[in-house]
């Protein structure tokens, strides 16, 4: 392991919240370094992200994360394509973080911004039409599908309240178990109910289209055609790396307060990692909150001074 090289900030996970983070603190004139891989934010994903507000046209998620990654580094925040695989106080103050390619860096606050995954359904070609009919979250996509035949594939409550969700887009919905035993508390199953939402119990084999999705091949070689197919199975945590100290958790989420703050002095996060409204803007926004908390841990000021105009 080499000789920690030593920042103000470091910051783990470079997708909005993390990136959002880094232009305060880099603005700022904190020291700061971010870990991750801009284009497996889940922002990435998003064929087009529609509701950031600014972008009324529109922009593709690789794009969006090119120019969040530029502005950023323009204040002087450096980016490593690093995972960290290991986060722990410093003897002495601070923090150490490892990284899987054998580096080490010291820093007197951590942000972390790491995100969740969307669990994967594992029907063959869901990736290939991520984004283009196959979609993971009904308040970033489900206007895309107004007057539209939609399915929601999922067993469980969340799948449940998805599929109501997207009510107020379209009535044409049908949820699929995928072969599993429907687990829908009595009350989100007798809203599907009221509002007709189809279930049934098919197990889904592929999607299939050539650009998009145009249909969906269950078991017994039915097929049938949908406009769109929201995979509903939660998400997991990537928080792992910060096993050893000792966060305070709720599920896979990292509990913090109203400034972003964790249970730990110097500790922060971000964005989806602490659950709740899982979008872009609100990460960003978090990461703003967390990067002003942090300056007020470091310098003990009250008020965030944005003094570097270019
Ligand atoms: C297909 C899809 C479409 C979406 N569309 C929209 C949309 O249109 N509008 C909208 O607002 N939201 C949309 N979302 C939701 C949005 O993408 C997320 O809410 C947002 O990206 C969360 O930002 P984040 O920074 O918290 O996490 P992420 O964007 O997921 O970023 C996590 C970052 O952490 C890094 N990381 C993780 N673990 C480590 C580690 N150990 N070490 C170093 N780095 C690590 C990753 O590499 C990544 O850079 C969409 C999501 C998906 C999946």
């Amino acid at each position: 392991m080499s000789e920690p090289q030593s920042f103000e900030v470091l910051i783990i996970g470079a997708g909005p919240a993390g990136l959002g983070a880094a232009l305060y603190t880099a603005r700022a004139q904190l020291k700061t370094l971010v870990l991750g891989f801009p284009f497996k934010s889940a922002i990435a994903k998003a064929e087009k992200v529609a509701n950031y507000l600014s972008y009324p046209d529109m922009v593709g998620g690789k794009e969006f994360q090119e120019r969040s990654l530029a502005h950023c580094k323009k204040y002087g925040a450096v980016h490593l394509e690093e995972e960290a695989v290991n986060l722990q106080p410093r003897e002495g103050g601070g923090f150490l973080v490892e990284t899987d390619k054998r580096q080490s860096f010291a820093a007197k606050a951590v942000i972390i911004a790491c995100g969740k995954s969307y669990k994967l359904a594992g029907i063959k070609d869901e990736q290939r039409l991520t984004g283009k009919g196959v979609h993971y979250c009904v308040v970033c996509d489900g206007f895309f599908f107004k007057d539209k035949r939609v399915c929601v594939i999922g067993h469980a409550n969340y799948a449940a309240h998805e599929a109501l969700e997207l009510l107020p887009y379209t009535k044409d919905l049908t949820l699929f178990s995928n072969g599993r035993p429907w687990e829908v508390s009595p009350e989100l199953l007798a809203e599907l109910k009221a509002h007709q939402v189809k279930m049934r119990a098919e197990k889904v084999l592929a999607f299939e289209g050539e650009k998009g999705l145009e249909t969906v091949l269950f078991e017994g070689n039915q097929r049938e055609k949908f406009d769109g197919a929201f995979v509903a199975f939660g998400a997991t945590g990537a928080t792992a790396f910060a096993n050893k100290l000792g966060l305070e958790m709720q599920g896979t989420n990292i509990q913090v307060d109203a400034h972003q703050q964790t249970n730990l002095p110097g500790v922060f996060a971000a964005g989806d990692c602490t659950g709740a409204d899982a979008q872009a803007v609100k990460s960003a926004g978090d990461g703003c909150s967390a990067a002003l908390s942090v300056v007020r841990f470091l310098r003990g000021k009250t008020a965030y001074i944005d003094y570097k105009e270019t």
